[in-house]
C-alpha cells in the first residue's frame, strides 16, 4: 500500500475507535488466517465474581472466606478481587497473613495462625500433595457451568472450595461469529482449566482452545501457529498477553486492557469492543485493495 493509503486507513480506523500503531500491521492484518483470543479480559468481562463456598471438613462457609480473602488481600490477580469484594460485603474482618507467595498460574501460599494455607487451581494441590478425593467431582461440576473453581488447603488437608464466575461479554458471541464468517480460524487461550475454559469457548461459539497455559507459555503457543504457516494475529489485555502481542504478526490490546498489552500491540481497541477485531480486518482489506 502506499503511504497515503496507509494515512487514509489509519485515519478512518481513528474515526472507529481502532487506533492503529504501525502502518504495517494494517499491510499484514488481511492476511491474518488464524486469530488467538484471550479468555480473562478479553472474551469474558474480566471482573470474576465469587458464586460458590463450598467446606469440606471443620471449617465453616465464613471462616473459609475468612482465611482466603486475608490471603488474597495481597494478591493482584483478578479472581482475588472477588474473594476480598465478598469477604468485605459480609463484614469479615481479615487476619493477619505472613509468607505470602504468589505461585504464577497456580494460586497463592501464605501462613495464617501458624497454619499453612494454600488457595489455587489443582496443579498447584498436586504440586503439594494434597488429597482431592471426592471434591474433584464438585469443581468439575462448578467448572461446566463456566465457573473458575479452586481449592483451599489448610496445612495439607483440603478444607474448602471456592468458585468465581467471569461472565462473557455480550458483545463477543457475535464478534466471533463475524471472524469465522471472514473464513477465519479462532483460538482461545487461557490459563484456566480445561473444563471451565470449554464451557466458556463454547458459549461463544469457539471449537479450538489450549488450556492451563502458563504465563509465560502464552507466547509459545502463538509461535507454534507461526511456524505451522499461520498469519496470527493475537488479541489481549493482561501483562501475561504482552509477549504473545509482541510477537504475532498483528498484536491486538483491549483499550481498557494493562499499559503493558497496550504498549506490546500494534493496534488498539478504544472501544474494548472485540467485533472492532473484525472490522480492523475489513478495514486492512478495504487499504489494500483501494491502491492497487
Ligand atoms: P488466567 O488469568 O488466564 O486465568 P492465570 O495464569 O493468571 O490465568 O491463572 C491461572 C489459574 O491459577 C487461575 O484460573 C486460578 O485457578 C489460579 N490462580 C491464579 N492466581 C490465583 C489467586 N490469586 N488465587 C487463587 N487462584 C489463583
Ligand atoms: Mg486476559
Amino acid at each position: 500500500a502506499t503511504p497515503t493509503a496507509i494515512m487514509v486507513g489509519t485515519g478512518k480506523g481513528a474515526e472507529l475507535g481502532i487506533l492503529i500503531k504501525s502502518g504495517e500491521a494494517l499491510e499484514v492484518f488481511h492476511k491474518t488466517n488464524v486469530v488467538v483470543l484471550d479468555k480473562t479480559g478479553t472474551i469474558t468481562k474480566g471482573v470474576p465474581e465469587l458464586t460458590d463456598i463450598v467446606t469440606t471438613n471443620i471449617y465453616d462457609e465464613m471462616q473459609i472466606l475468612q482465611i482466603a480473602a486475608s490471603i488474597e488481600a495481597k494478591s493482584e490477580h483478578p479472581i482475588a478481587k472477588a474473594i476480598v469484594d465478598k469477604a468485605s460485603q459480609k463484614g469479615i474482618k481479615l487476619k493477619e497473613t505472613t509468607a505470602f507467595k504468589n505461585v504464577v498460574g497456580h494460586g497463592i501460599e501464605a501462613i495464617i495462625d501458624e497454619k499453612t494455607i494454600l488457595i489455587g487451581n489443582k496443579r498447584l494441590m498436586e504440586k503439594y500433595e494434597i488429597k482431592l478425593g471426592q471434591t474433584l467431582k464438585i469443581t468439575d461440576e462448578l467448572a461446566s457451568a463456566g465457573k473458575t473453581p479452586m481449592y483451599l488447603a489448610i496445612d495439607k488437608t483440603l478444607s474448602g472450595i471456592i468458585a468465581v464466575s467471569d461472565p462473557i461479554k455480550p458483545s463477543s458471541v457475535n464478534a466471533i461469529k463475524q471472524l469465522k464468517a471472514q473464513g477465519l480460524r479462532v483460538v482461545m487461550l487461557t490459563g484456566d482449566n480445561e473444563i471451565t475454559a470449554k464451557a466458556i469457548s463454547n458459549q461463544v461459539g469457539i471449537t479450538e482452545y489450549v488450556a492451563e497455559v502458563l504465563p509465560e507459555d502464552k507466547k509459545d503457543e502463538v509461535e507454534k501457529l507461526q511456524i505451522e504457516g499461520n498469519i496470527v494475529a493475537m488479541v489481549g489485555d493482561g501483562i501475561n498477553d504482552a509477549p504473545a502481542l509482541a510477537i504475532a504478526d498483528v498484536g491486538v490490546a483491549i483499550g481498557s486492557g494493562t499499559d503493558v498489552a497496550i504498549e506490546s500491540a500494534d493496534i488498539v481497541l478504544m472501544k474494548s469492543d472485540l467485533n472492532d477485531v473484525a472490522l480492523a480486518i475489513d478495514l486492512s482489506n478495504k487499504t489494500i485493495k483501494n491502491i492497487k
